[in-house]
């Protein structure tokens, strides 16, 4: 649609008015016009609304367009003024001009009238438009600075004034770079990077956004945000936001997170310092309550040392569970990637539930789906871990029917696969508004559940950050009194045979009889040292004790007799690591060749390479299981 175009036509001849809208009426526009036979009827026009276009006719004695020019410039309009006159000369040409006229047509040359009403509207339009820019640049919280290309200011916006309290003129040329910045050598860089700033090279008409600090009149800093765009010739336009208080809240929420984080860690570390502290004494309870029941007792003796065998083992369980809980919120647990067997890895796991499922007389059902790969890659522990929670759960939760452990492929390509692992079962259910609280840390679906079934709500929890962590996804749908399924999905990247399942062999051997051996044992904890010294005289060994590092050192280079170290890593004084690189290196041949095996807590990745690293040939875990600690004495101590 064409533009329409509003004018006053200021004539009281019928024939000029006819010739005017005739020569109009060829515009490439759409006229709406009222015409003004005398000035008070004009005057009350132009206050009326606002017009696009005045033509005004000068030779009409009544109307005389000086006089209406006059009126048209005390009201201060930018309505394009156009005189139309049967004569000319230059005073009179002269004298419209002066008096605001924008142009002056002969009627002999009325040829000439439309190109100068186009010219005319087309100016007004573009000084409307900057004029509005102005009001925009006045009024907007930005500030907006032109450079030539040598860096001299050439334009600041009036809003300067506003954001850094400097009259624009104050900023002009090299004065912005004197002015807001304090250090001389930070304001050239900047200027440097502005005039080198080359839009042609990045082909992208903005700049990043850069943050800057600049000094104010008053002396104060503020944080300037500036973008930098291509200006015309060559120059430069930088807008400014001001982002202070932004930026100050940035601040204070960066801090705040910090001192959350940090008490974090505080609490974090206080429970792995915690778990640790009260590990070691249990380790000792489990221990020695395992060497008494290895003892002549009578019934009820074996009863009540067997449920505090039951009750350590808990214990230990919960403590455990602490220290992975703070360890996953810390983001300190280490994920391996090595390649296992998936279908004997939940075999097992769920293996070691059929027992309890057994005392229940429940079934234990386990349907593992044929097309899933023998030889994946992913953590084992963990997944253990994940299935021994959901399957001891199930199994806890269940008195009758059964339980069902389903493993299927989803999705299968060569190189991964989509597993789908659903532990079903026919038990209590989950009411159904706490079925989405259950992952919740420390949450149980009902109150009296710690008081029936034990637990501490923290099983969950952890799967649940297990899983994410690996990647995978869980659900759970649940029927009060009739059941629960928790799903767990899951992708796994195909392991190939090249490389080796990462599970030592255990040696067979007829269980627990004497050894005789020369063991060293290096330990700092007296109750551990004689948990040890006794586990191990039970097996008719001679057991040798040192508190620490060097005084490990010292016996083994003064008597290299040992058929076998075992070395707690963390001690005072000297560490395991140390003493065994030592003794690995710089005593005889003898010592050298005595093998060394790590007693540790936990063993990552990270720990297990640097234990190698160090020379011991394997670890084992404390609190030590009877079997594994008999398989590794044979497997490692050397014969003499
Ligand atoms: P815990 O078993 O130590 O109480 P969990 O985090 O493992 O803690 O489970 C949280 C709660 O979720 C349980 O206390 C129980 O109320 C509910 N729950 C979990 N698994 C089942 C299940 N298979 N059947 C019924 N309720 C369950």
């Amino acid at each position: 649609m064409n533009r329409l175009i509003t004018t006053i036509i200021l004539d009281d001849s019928e024939e000029s008015i006819s010739v005017i809208l005739s020569e109009l009426s060829k515009g490439n526009f759409t006229l709406s016009y009222k015409v003004a036979r005398t000035l008070l009827e004009f005057e009350k026009l132009l206050k009326e609304k606002e017009w696009d276009l005045i033509i005004s006719n000068r030779d009409i004695d009544k109307i005389r367009s000086d006089k209406a020019l006059k009126i048209y410039n005390s009201l201060k309009l930018d309505v394009p003024f156009i005189v139309i006159s049967e004569m000319i000369n230059k005073e009179l040409l002269l004298n419209y001009y002066n008096l605001g006229a924008n142009d002056f047509i002969v009627r002999t040359s009325i040829f000439r009238f439309l190109p100068v009403v186009d010219r005319e509207l087309k100016n007004a339009e573009n000084v409307k438009k900057v004029k509005q820019s102005l009001a925009i640049l006045k009024h907007v919280d930005s500030m907006v600075i032109v450079c030539e290309r040598d860096g001299s200011v050439s334009y600041a916006s009036p809003s300067v004034e506003k954001m850094l309290g400097y009259k624009v003129e104050e900023v002009m040329g090299d004065n912005w770079w004197k002015v807001t910045y304090e250090n001389e050598k930070e304001a050239d860089r900047v200027r440097n990077a502005i005039r080198n700033y080359d839009f042609d090279d990045i082909k992208q008409d903005f700049s990043e956004i850069s943050r800057r600090k600049i000094k104010t009149k008053s002396g104060e800093y503020k944080w300037i945000e500036w973008q930098v765009s291509k200006g015309i010739n060559k120059t430069i336009i930088s807008v400014g936001i001001d982002s202070t208080d932004r930026i100050r809240a940035e601040k204070e929420l960066q801090k705040a997170k910090t001192y959350a984080e940090e008490t974090l860690k505080i609490k974090n570390d206080f429970l792995a310092n915690m778990s640790h502290e009260i590990r070691t004494p249990m380790n000792a309870v489990i221990g020695f309550t395992d060497l008494l029941l290895e003892t002549e007792l009578t019934e009820e003796q074996r009863l009540h040392l067997e449920t505090m065998k039951t009750s350590g083992n808990i214990l230990l369980s919960l403590i455990n569970n602490i220290l992975d809980l703070s360890k996953l919120e810390s983001n300190k647990l280490e994920i391996e990637n090595i390649p296992f067997n998936f279908s004997k890895t939940v075999t097992e796991v769920v293996n070691l539930m059929t027992l309890k499922a057994k005392e229940k007389n429940i079934d234990l059902e386990l349907v593992l789906d044929k097309n899933i790969p023998k030889l994946l890659n992913g953590d084992p522990t963990r997944l253990s871990q994940i299935l021994l929670n959901l399957i001891g759960n199930a199994v806890k939760f269940t008195h009758k029917g059964y339980v069902r452990v389903s493993v299927s492929s989803l999705k299968q390509t060569p190189e991964d696969v989509d597993l789908e692992i659903v532990v079903e079962d026919t038990g209590i259910g989950i009411v159904s508004n706490k079925i989405n609280t259950v992952f919740g840390a420390f949450t149980q679906a009902k109150s009296d559940t710690s008081r029936i079934y034990g637990g501490t709500g923290l099983g969950l929890t952890i799967v649940k950050k297990l899983v994410n962590l690996l990647n995978g996804k869980i659900f759970v749908k649940s029927v009060f009194g009739k059941g629960s399924t928790f799903t767990i999905q899951m992708n796994f990247k195909i392991g190939t045979s090249k490389e080796t399942v990462a599970k030592p062999k255990t040696v067979e051997v007829a269980k627990r009889k004497a050894l005789h051996l020369n063991i060293l044992v290096v330990e700092d904890n007296k109750i551990n040292q004689l948990l040890a010294k006794t586990r191990l005289e039970r097996w008719e060994c001679n057991v040798d004790m040192a508190n620490n590092g060097i005084e490990a050192v010292k016996l083994v280079q003064k008597n290299p007799v040992y058929n076998i170290i075992l070395m707690d890593i963390q001690m005072p004084v000297m560490d395991g690591f140390e003493a065994t690189k030592i003794i690995k290196n710089d005593l005889s041949d003898e010592a050298a060749k005595i093998p060394i095996v790590a007693m540790t807590a936990h063993a990552s990745k990270k720990e297990i390479l640097r234990l190698k690293d160090a020379g011991m040939v394997d670890y084992i875990f404390k609190p030590f299981d009877v079997d594994d600690l008999y398989d590794k004495l044979i497997k490692y101590s050397l014969s003499h």
